[in-house]
């Protein structure tokens, strides 16, 4: 079985997200043995109709109680892998954990309400994906039900929401008619919704990719300290992507290098070689290390530079002034940086362009910047190399923004 697939589920609210996650979990019998029947009787009970959305409420209740589920972290899987489906999303948290890596979505779901139509937030949360590089996208075009199953007004909504994901740049992979509530088209295709003959939520989501893993990718390992150890310079850090093994011919960068790796150190245990999310030392003959190095692979190398384009979101009351004074980190290099240009700035809710070389951006807005650093450094675009190409900004030692390396 593949490894898990992590996606989030965003769009306005109560256009059904809750709804889409219970019954994703009740169709592929995630649920705990009983919850199910539960929440029927509490419903019952209150005179209402069972919810898919009261799923989810009864999971935090599970989990307040300090038994099974973690809801921040959804699992539930299909004959062809896992899927975590993690945060909640359209808080300002979600863009925090998306930006500083705490949880990278491979893949998304809009969720658009067909009978209230295109929202401010289904407009923000689209963007916000934009930003955040997300390919592998599903609009989940919901509450089919509601609308009586038209296909007219089903088309129109489509119309509308291809031409303003248009005008942001991002393309969806599936455009699927569904009732979250019914579970119309999710796990099982619909036989009211006779219009489309595409794939369900689920099918859909088995076709994705999953992104390469740290280890498969090209060798980043930033320098974090060098050790002297018997005479030995030992240059120690911890490797974001990919492997290194002793004999091998490396790059130091930014000097640009070439180096032979003489040993591998590894904490109590003798090796030979290393790879992804290890802390290690490496040794070579005739080089001073220093902190602040990145050794990469020969092939496919990093880029090295002092000024590059970012998208930048802003989290913090203080106000972010261009040519101010901060602190950059990309992975573990930590350089004095400033914004040299803001050329967008722009509201995330609305989404509308407060306007273009600006002097500042205030608190949750999103701008396209130039970044200068006081020494080099070394980033890949986000696309490519999602470690090197994160970062976070530092502002009076608080974490106040977070962005993507565009170029
Ligand atoms: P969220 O705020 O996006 O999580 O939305 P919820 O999942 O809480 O849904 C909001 C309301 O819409 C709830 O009352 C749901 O039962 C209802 N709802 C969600 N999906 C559907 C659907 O496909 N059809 C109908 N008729 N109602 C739905």
């Amino acid at each position: 079985m593949d490894k898990k697939l992590k996606f989030v589920i965003t769009g306005h609210v109560d256009h059904g997200k809750s709804t889409l996650i219970g019954r994703l979990l009740f169709d592929t019998n995630s649920l705990p043995d009983g919850a199910m029947e539960e929440i029927r009787k509490t419903a019952e009970m209150l005179g209402r109709k069972t919810e898919f959305a009261h799923i989810l409420d009864h999971l935090e209740e599970e989990r307040e109680k300090g038994i099974t589920i973690d809801t921040a972290q959804t699992f539930f899987k299909t004959k062809k892998r896992e899927y975590v489906i993690i945060d909640a999303p359209g808080h300002k948290e979600f863009l925090k954990n998306m930006i500083t890596g705490a949880s990278q979505a491979e893949a998304a779901i809009l969720m658009v309400d067909l009978n209230e139509g295109i929202m401010e937030q289904t407009k923000r949360h689209a963007y916000i994906l934009t930003l955040l590089g997300i390919k592998q996208l599903i609009v989940a075009m919901n509450k089919m039900d509601l609308i009586n199953y038209s296909q007219e007004r089903f088309e129109q909504v489509k119309k509308e929401l291809l031409a303003f994901l248009d005008s942001i740049k991002i393309k969806p992979t599936y455009l699927i008619p569904i009732s979250a509530f019914l579970g119309e088209n999710v796990a099982k295709k619909s036989d009211k919704i006779k219009f489309y003959s595409g794939p369900t939520i689920l099918e859909a989501l088995d076709t994705f990719e999953k992104t390469k893993s740290a280890e498969e990718k090209q060798l980043i390992f930033p320098v974090q300290d060098v050790y002297d150890v018997d005479g030995k310079k030992i240059a120690a850090g911890r490797i974001e992507s990919g492997k290194v093994s002793a004999g091998e011919n490396v790059i130091v960068l930014p000097e640009n290098k070439a180096i032979t790796v003489k040993t591998v150190e590894k904490f109590l245990e003798n090796a030979t070689s290393a790879s992804a999310g290890e802390s290690i030392g490496i040794t070579a003959d005739d080089f001073k290390f220093e902190r602040g190095q990145v050794i990469a692979a020969k092939e496919d190398l990093p880029t090295v530079a002092k000024t590059f384009r970012a998208n930048v979101f802003w989290m913090s009351p203080n106000i972010l002034k261009k040519d101010e004074n901060l602190i950059l980190k990309v992975a573990t290099q930590e350089i004095p940086c400033k914004i040299e240009k803001i050329e967008r700035r722009i509201n995330s809710s609305s989404l509308e362009l407060i306007g273009e070389n600006a002097d500042r951006l205030e608190n949750t807005e999103v701008g396209q910047v130039i970044i200068s650093t006081e020494k080099p450094v070394v980033i890949e675009n986000f696309n490519e190399v999602e470690e090197m190409g994160r970062f976070v900004l530092v502002k009076d030692m608080d974490i106040s923004g977070g962005g993507i390396i565009i170029k």
